[in-house]
């Protein structure tokens, strides 16, 4: 696994405890993720060492590359919307700082055309 660091482990972690408190409480598994939810994670994981903004990378909400596949991107969506405002809650820290964080918007992309879509 790559090393991730500063603003990308941040919503790695962030995004891991979304998943965690959705399937939780929605899919209520025998400890851990469901396999449904598991995929998600692993599949964010990879999204993230894959950004193509790195260190910069605004958060997903404020991001103007869609690199997640429909079906995920419809999963990770619900994950979100459910998760979301209960973040302030159940993690207030790392809610507060993905605040903050989602004020920086992405900074200018050279024009690629490569950007991976799955
Ligand atoms: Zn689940």
């Amino acid at each position: 696994m790559a090393e991730l660091s500063g603003r990308l482990l941040r919503e790695r972690v962030t995004v891991d405890k979304m998943i965690e408190l959705y399937c939780h409480e929605n899919h209520a598994p025998q400890g851990g993720l469901c396999a449904e939810c598991a995929g998600l994670s692993e599949y964010a994981h990879q999204r993230l060492e894959k950004c193509v903004f790195g260190a910069e990378k605004p958060t997903c909400a404020n991001c103007p590359v869609h690199c997640y596949r429909p079906e995920m991107r419809a999963n990770i969506r619900a994950v979100m919307r459910y998760s979301g405002p209960r973040m302030l809650l159940h993690h207030p820290v790392l809610a507060l700082r993905h605040l903050l964080d989602g004020r920086d918007t992405a900074p200018e992309l050279e024009r690629r055309g490569d950007v991976e879509e799955n």
